[in-house]
């Protein structure tokens, strides 16, 4: 079937799916988490065989998806009409879905973003075509499979197995009202563009760089065990994970052997094996342009603490350099294995050096004071901001980036109205 029948086909699913009950799609959410965890291997397996991701982290993320299924299967319906008082009989406002959402996904999370965008979606009442990275088609499958598995009427979910080039046909079909895009700054510039053009609403969850902000007064040992675990989940391809590692001066001497030890940890390893922490990389190219940023950090200044070696085509052991600002390689995102270490005199300095970036995610503070933490919290420029802990979504709180890392909220119940129209109705 070609692109225009199926989006004729998803059309004529929105037509009906928007007359169904929000509890009555809540069910069918319900019963695909149940489904999910009957069969997790299967699903993970399918993960780690397309993007090499450690099979314990395949199968945390497989529960982790269900567990949002069963957040999304319970939530409140925020979107039920809501009466206002006017001097009008009837003034309420009503929360109506859109039509056909187009999602464009990344590899990094395959099952969880593609799901984490498309239920709050279909659940307001939308039906979604997905666009997956085509290193991913086959969990694209599996996603597909498991809508129809669970009683979803046909083409309320469709795969779609494209290329980038046909997402203009895509966005531009009257039928498709929306699009929500999670990977580079490149890829959501380009397709916003087009959304844009076409007057069609978008969502973007893009790049980030954030900071995990050590302060003097903080647990620092804990911190420095903490640090890389966030940092090389995923083998470093997470987009809120921490990048750059931020320490007060005072306790420089203290954090950073700690955080380097326990970094030296982690040794690229078969990601089928239960034992692995990290593996190869995504893809080849995405090894190569790693080293190349590397090679430009050095270039600038940047001082090599651990480095980052080549063991194969798409194998990296790990690498750190601590960095001074001003250097050219702040502005970029390093996905990979390859933390950036900078030190700072005051908070006011590290918040400086917190914010000097083009894009703000998820940034952490550790400090054991409530007043400097609040400090952080009010002046840092990021979707989220995580206290004494590595950043992490979670389905019940919103997730959204500022800057260059994208806008529009995902998760929790405000994602919900993302893909609706504000409806009013008003009279006598
Ligand atoms: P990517 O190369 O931008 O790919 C993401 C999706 O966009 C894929 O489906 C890809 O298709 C498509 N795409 C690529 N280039 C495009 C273009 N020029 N025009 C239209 N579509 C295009 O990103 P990725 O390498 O898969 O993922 C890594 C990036 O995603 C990182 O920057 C990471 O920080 C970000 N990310 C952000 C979040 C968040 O929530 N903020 C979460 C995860 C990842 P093809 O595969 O066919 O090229």
């Amino acid at each position: 079937m070609n692109i225009q029948a199926k989006l004729e086909l998803g059309n004529k699913a929105f037509l009906n799916w928007r007359k169904i009950s929000f509890e009555e799609r809540q069910k069918l959410f319900s019963k695909m988490a149940e489904l999910m965890r009957s069969d997790v291997d299967k699903y993970a397996v399918t993960i780690t065989k397309e993007m090499h991701k450690p099979i314990t982290q395949s199968i945390a993320e497989i529960n982790k998806t269900a567990g949002m299924l069963d957040y999304y299967a319970n939530c409140e319906n925020v979107l039920a009409p809501e009466n206002i008082e006017t001097e009008f009989n009837v003034s309420e406002v009503h929360h109506a879905p859109l039509g056909i959402i187009l999602g464009v996904m990344p590899w990094n999370f395959p099952f969880w973003q593609v799901l984490r965008f498309a239920v709050p979606a279909i659940l307001a009442g939308n039906v979604v075509v997905l666009k997956h990275a085509s290193i991913c088609f086959g969990t694209g499958r599996l996603i597909e499979e498991l809508f129809v598995q669970a009683g979803f009427p046909e083409a309320v979910f469709q795969n779609f197995e494209v290329g980038h080039k046909e997402i203009q046909e895509i966005l531009e079909s009257p039928y498709v009202q929306g699009v929500s895009l999670t990977g580079s700054g490149k890829a959501g510039g380009e397709v916003a563009s087009i959304a844009g053009k076409n007057i069609k609403r978008s969502v973007l969850e893009l790049g980030g760089s954030d900071a995990y902000i050590v302060l003097d007064d903080a647990e620092i040992l804990k911190a420095a065990k903490e640090a890389p675990r966030g940092k090389l989940q995923n083998t470093g391809q997470v987009c809120n994970a921490a990048k750059r590692f931020l320490v007060q001066k005072s306790v420089e001497n203290e954090f950073i052997p700690a955080f380097v030890e326990e970094y030296k940890t982690y040794v690229p390893g078969d990601p089928m094996d239960k034992n692995t922490r990290i593996s190869k990389m995504a893809r080849k190219d995405l090894a190569d342009e790693l080293l190349a940023q590397y090679d430009k950090a050095i270039a600038n200044g940047a001082e090599i603490v651990l480095p980052l070696e080549r063991l194969s085509d798409q194998e990296l052991k790990p690498g750190i350099i601590k960095v001074k600002a001003g250097n050219p390689i702040l502005q970029e995102e390093l996905f990979g294995p390859l933390a950036m270490l900078m030190v700072g005199e005051t908070d006011e300095e590290l918040l400086a050096l917190a914010n000097d970036i083009p894009f703000g995610l998820g940034n952490a503070i550790w400090t054991k004071d409530k007043k400097r933490a609040q400090f952080f919290i009010d002046n840092l420029d990021s979707g989220t901001v995580s206290i004494n802990k590595s950043t992490s979504s979670d389905a019940r709180l919103p997730f959204g980036g500022a800057k260059q890392s994208g806008y529009g909220v995902e998760l929790s119940t405000v994602a919900l109205r993302e893909f609706t129209i504000t409806k009013t109705i008003v009279g006598n």
